[in-house]
């Protein structure tokens, strides 16, 4: 039986990441993959549905541009838009597998082995693998990484035949725009979905929230920034609304609503898409045999990456946390050097930077104002109107705002940052980097920004913050604010105004 350092079960992102730290070390790796190497991180997930949401971006660009000069709409045949997507899938999946091929052909020691199978365990150091054909293969690892990703949460009461009712797994694959779709859930991937069908303007979209409002993860003014961008484009937002049926008839989708605050209603639609959450990839794992625990979830308990047996890891969706590729590949990377170098620190994931692909992108990092208001830490917040930003001003994109969260008292930590608007995911990382180094806003306010550009927008905060800033917001009052809350009541920094939140 071959016996390896490191296997890693799963070759997504993560798994992938897992699988490079370990040969930096120097260590015989195995990866063991049953499907396509670059999993959510490639197909039907991360970069299939950005592929998307960049070319729906640019027709709406286009159209928004040529609208006003009585110009007839661009459209784009839906079968060009997935050859774009399957271009950029294969082009990703290329580079991982040639750089395994290559690192293989050019490693002396044998050190990067691949298993193509689905993997499980048989006892705590022993993993069989049973490939396409059948074949089945027994190997040994002294220390274990599971990465095997998480898959769209189905509900038990509709039949998904990935034809009519979908998940993020077939909305890719349909054949012409659907006429007519409608969403189930409003999280961060049903709303990147009907900005996606809004933008491409072929579409009419519902979308079900069952709260008050879309994103109730984030605060008020993203998500009344996102709905509100949304509705123009002509997206019909069920707010309150709970899903009680949903049945495919004379290939369409009916489907009914009841909300918290008035008579339920029945909607026919072409298409309908579930993006209710995702469940890990544990049941062809056999965990029991390992001794490895899970939570009622299926989420793989960890701590700090390690699970309860002490040589074996889990990393990336499968563990259920934040579900991103960053995310994962940070723990992947982290799990690794715990093994091989007996890394004592914890991860620290309080910088980690994330984007939302919506309209306008919203970039965070840290905590948001409603989070810091649940955990009762007193703050300041500073925010300024992309209308006060020469380059948003002179990109004619002056919608979005910036955000600085920060504690209140003389040290001004950084908290969090939540931007919105044009460049917001480059613009977030100065803030990721100042929370992670643990530094004060000073710093940020002393940088030579280049000029025009959006992250200037940063600065202005932060001098807010000092009372050095260049526009006051005495006089800009509705595009720059400066309030701290405390207690649950809300002082305006400028008026001394307060209220009670
Ligand atoms: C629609 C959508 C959009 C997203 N957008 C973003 C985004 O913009 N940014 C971002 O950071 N993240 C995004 N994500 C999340 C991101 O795709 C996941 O967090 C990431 O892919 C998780 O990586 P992973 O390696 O843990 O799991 P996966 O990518 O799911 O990979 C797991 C791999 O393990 C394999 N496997 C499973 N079980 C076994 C087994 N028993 N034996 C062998 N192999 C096995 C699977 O075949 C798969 O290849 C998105 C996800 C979705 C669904």
């Amino acid at each position: 039986m071959d016996r390896f350092d490191l296997v890693v079960i799963g070759g997504g992102p993560v798994g992938y990441a897992a699988v490079m730290r370990g040969l930096d070390f120097g260590k015989k790796v195995c990866l063991i993959e049953r499907d396509k190497i670059g999993g959510t991180g490639v197909y039907n997930g991360a970069l299939s549905s950005k592929t998307l949401w960049e070319v729906a971006n640019r027709v709406a660009g286009i159209n928004e541009a040529i609208v006003n000069d009585g110009r007839e709409l661009y459209e784009i045949p839906w079968k060009n838009i997935q050859r774009t997507v399957n271009e950029a899938k294969q082009e990703r999946h290329n580079q991982y597998v040639s750089h395994l091929q290559l690192l293989q052909e050019r490693s002396i020691e044998d050190l990067l082995w691949i298993e193509e199978g689905e993997a499980s365990f048989v006892s705590p150091h022993t993993i069989r693998v049973i490939n396409s054909q059948n074949e089945e293969k027994h190997l040994q690892g002294d220390h274990i990484i599971i990465a095997t990703g998480s898959r769209p949460r189905h509900l038990p009461d509709y039949s998904i035949d990935e034809q009519h009712i979908l998940t993020s797994d077939g909305i890719e694959h349909i054949e012409d725009y659907p006429e007519s779709l409608v969403i189930v859930g409003a999280g961060v991937i049903g709303c990147e979905y009907a900005t996606i069908f809004a933008n491409l303007g072929k579409t009419k979209v519902h979308l079900i929230d069952r709260k008050s409002r879309i994103l109730p993860d984030e605060d008020a003014d993203i998500s009344d920034l996102v709905a509100k961008n949304l509705e123009k484009k002509g997206v019909i937002i069920h707010h309150n609304a709970t899903l009680s049926r949903m049945e495919i008839i004379d290939d369409e989708v009916e489907y009914e609503l009841r909300y918290h605050d008035r008579e339920s209603q029945t909607i026919r639609v072409k298409k309908a898409l579930l993006s209710i959450g995702r469940v890990p990839n544990i049941e062809a794992l056999k965990l029991e045999n390992a001794g490895v625990k899970w939570n009622e979830q299926g989420e793989i308990i960890v701590e700090d990456t390690q699970t309860c047996v002490d040589h074996i890891y889990a990393v990336g969706d499968v563990t259920g946390g934040i579900s991103l590729v960053n995310m994962g590949e940070i723990e992947a990377r982290h799990a690794v050097e715990k093994i091989m170098e007996n890394k004592l620190t914890h991860l620290n994931i309080d910088n980690v930077c994330t984007i939302m692909f919506l309209n306008p992108e919203v970039a965070l990092v840290g905590m948001n104002e409603q989070q810091c208001i649940e955990k009762k830490i007193p703050i300041k917040v500073v925010k300024i109107d992309f209308t006060l930003i020469a380059r948003a001003i002179a990109m004619r994109e002056t919608q979005g705002f910036f955000k600085i969260i920060v504690t209140n008292d003389q040290h001004m930590h950084i908290l969090g940052m939540r931007a919105c608007g044009e460049h917001a995911s480059t613009a977030i990382q100065g803030v990721g980097l100042l929370i992670k180094m643990n530094q004060p806003i000073e710093v940020l306010s002393e940088l030579i920004h280049p000029h025009p550009s959006i992250v200037e927008g940063i600065q202005e905060c932060v001098r807010m913050l000092l009372n050095r800033s260049i526009f006051k917001s005495n006089v800009f009052r509705h595009r720059l604010a400066c309030y701290s809350v405390v207690n649950g009541v809300k002082t305006n920094l400028e008026t001394g105004i307060q209220c009670i939140m």
